[in-house]
């Protein structure tokens, strides 16, 4: 198939009405499951995003908020014990008395690894378990600092400890937070210094009671670094990128997404603030969660949308698919039974259609057409039979005139032919002569084409008649008619003039031609015999001939002078030629 008939029209003629609507139903509602999808995806993700972005927020908070709090009671704890008055005259003097109390401490709360007194020159003097005691702390940079004021010392490994503490070569190394007060006798002199080696692993412990209390506990992860941001809690190769945290940023967090692990991680970073008279440790707290579990509920929400979309789509298109099955369906069956119609004898009609009011109009319209078309069929019938019996007569009354018009024709004919011929001899009479005599006369005086016309008449007619009978004369003039009108030419003209006269027109003839066909002719009638019953006749003719000239004024002139001519010839004796006055013979002996 062409590509050029793959247009819209082309493709709608082949679907039907019902197929079209529910196509149309199927993509609207389509169109607009995709469009309530992505808006809602949208505003998922958008609320995850900021709901996770708080909660990330809140976690990192939180842990750093912990871990100040661990810290400060802690701190706040070795000082308290650090400057009881009652204890200001123990601590360098009775160092059995000394470590009963710091372990009485360390019972209290076990993250205390050790806990231990040092005089000023570095001796520990007494110390939980008397671990090192009577060893010297003085390069120990707790004891450094702690000689001048309270101190906090950031995460560190055991350096003294580490072999005293190991129980087996498995354990991990043993990290510590220190916390180290000055110590002052009841003088205010100072006695030494008041440690606490707090083994790391409370942080850990803290890191999972956060945790548990999130509803993103199994999703979300928490690292704390120290101030140069390697880390103290989390991978041990990972480090975090500490300068994001502005000092704008240290309370409120910062949010950045870590691209550095296998799925990328949404990140707040917070940073601990210390609390109370413990000045904090510039730990950096970061929560983290895969980007993906955070939209993950938005997917949730996409799919369910689309899924619920789709059945509505599927069941919407159903519905347009049957409704307008009832539509159609009356119109189907209209376009079967019309085209029944003049397939099947006796089919002229429809079925009256139901089904809606458009439907019951059409098909009362389709009705009523071929009810119009009956009758208008019927009386079209009518009209062509008026109209063939019509032209049959128009027919025959034309037959009926073209017969009369020919039998008229050949009357006329025959009546014309009778007016012009002369019943006895067949020739032209005198008024059908004239017209060649005038057209001949026309001719002369236009283009000077001569001609000649001769008379004749029998000598003693009356004589013929008396002694034969009036038959015999007839039978003698029907035969000088015949040798007349055979002695001359095609372009020549013979006619009986009346009685036993006759007159010849002689065309494009001179003096002399004229001259010796009158002789001719007058010679040949008198060696003529006519044969009328049991007489035989014999007879002769004179001649007067006349030239067309220009002395005639009109055609009556050249006949007057041929008769003139005729009169000479008569009474010069009969059976002669006569012309100009003169007969032959003397026109020759003139000449
Ligand atoms: P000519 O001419 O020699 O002077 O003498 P003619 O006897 O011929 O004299 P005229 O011409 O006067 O006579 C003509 C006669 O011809 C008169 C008439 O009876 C006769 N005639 C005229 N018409 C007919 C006709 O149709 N048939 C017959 N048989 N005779 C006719
Ligand atoms: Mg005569
Ligand atoms: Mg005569």
């Amino acid at each position: 198939m062409p590509l050029s008939s793959w247009s819209f029209q082309n493709i709608r003629n082949r679907m039907t009405v019902r197929l079209q609507v529910a196509l149309v139903t199927a993509v609207t509602c389509s169109a607009a499951v995709g469009i309530a999808a992505v808006g809602a995806a949208v505003v998922a993700k958008n609320s995850a995003q900021a709901n996770a972005n708080q909660q990330l927020k809140t976690l990192a908070r939180t842990m750093a908020d912990r871990l100040d709090q661990h810290m400060f009671e802690r701190y706040r704890e070795i000082q308290n014990i650090a400057s009881l008055s009652p204890l200001q005259n123990v601590w360098s003097k009775d160092g059995a008395a000394t470590r009963t109390i710091l372990e009485k401490l360390q019972a209290s709360l076990p993250e205390y690894a050790w806990l231990g007194f040092a005089t000023p020159d570095g001796m520990v003097h007494a110390a939980t378990k008397g671990m090192l005691e009577g060893v010297s702390v003085a390069q120990r940079p707790w004891f450094v600092d702690g000689l001048k004021q309270p101190t906090v010392e950031d995460v560190h490994d055991a350096k003294l400890l580490e072999k005293l503490l190991r129980t087996s070569p498995d354990e991990a190394p043993f990290r510590f937070v220190d916390v180290a007060m000055p110590v002052f006798d009841e003088h205010q002199v100072l006695a030494g210094v008041l440690g606490a080696h707090m083994s790391w692993t409370w942080a850990d412990a803290v890191r999972r009671t956060v945790l548990t209390t999130q509803d993103t506990a199994n999703a979300a992860e928490l690292w704390v670094s120290a101030r140069d941001g390697s880390l103290l809690i989390g991978p041990a190769d990972h480090k975090l990128d500490v300068v994001l945290l502005t000092d704008a940023a240290k309370s409120d967090g910062v949010l950045f997404t870590d691209d550095t692990s296998s799925a990328p991680m949404l990140s707040a970073m917070v940073a601990t603030r210390g609390q109370g008279s413990y000045p904090g440790l510039g730990w950096a707290v970061v929560a983290r969660m895969p980007v993906a579990m955070i939209y993950a509920p938005a997917h949730q929400l996409v799919l369910q949308i689309l899924l619920i979309g789709g059945i509505v789509a599927v069941f919407a298109s159903a519905v347009a698919w049957f409704l307008a099955g009832s539509v159609t369906n009356p119109l189907k069956a209209l376009a079967i039974s019309l085209d029944l119609i003049g397939r099947q004898a006796n089919v002229t009609s429809v079925e009256r259609q139901h089904g809606s009011l458009d439907i019951l109009r059409l098909s009362a319209a389709v009705r009523s057409l071929l009810r119009r078309v009956g009758s208008a069929e019927a009386s079209e019938q009518n009209a062509n039979s008026t109209i063939d019996t019509l032209q049959r007569e128009v027919e025959d009354q034309k037959r009926d005139v073209e017969q009369k018009m020919l039998r008229y024709g050949a009357d006329l004919h025959a009546l014309q032919k009778l007016a012009d011929t002369d019943s006895l001899t067949g020739l032209l009479n005198r008024r059908a002569f004239l017209p060649f005599a005038e057209d001949a006369w026309n001719y002369y005086r236009r283009y000077g084409r001569a001609f000649s016309i001769l008379m004749f008449d029998i000598d003693h007619f009356k004589r013929i008649n008396d002694t034969f009978g009036h038959a015999a004369g007839d039978e003698v003039i029907r035969e000088m008619g015949k040798i007349i009108s055979s002695g001359i030419r095609a372009t020549d003209k013979v006619a009986r003039f009346g009685g036993e006269e006759f007159v010849v027109l002689l065309r494009e003839t001179d003096e002399a031609a004229a001259l010796l066909m009158a002789n001719r002719l007058r010679e040949k009638i008198a060696s003529t015999i006519v044969t009328a019953g049991e007489h035989r006749i014999s007879f002769s003719t004179s001649v007067g001939c006349a030239l067309g000239s220009s002395s005639a004024r009109d055609l009556e002139d050249v006949i007057q002078l041929a008769d003139t001519a005729l009169y000479v010839a008569k009474t010069s004796g009969r059976n002669r030629v006569a012309m100009d006055g003169v007969t032959a013979e003397g026109r020759r002996a003139a000449a």
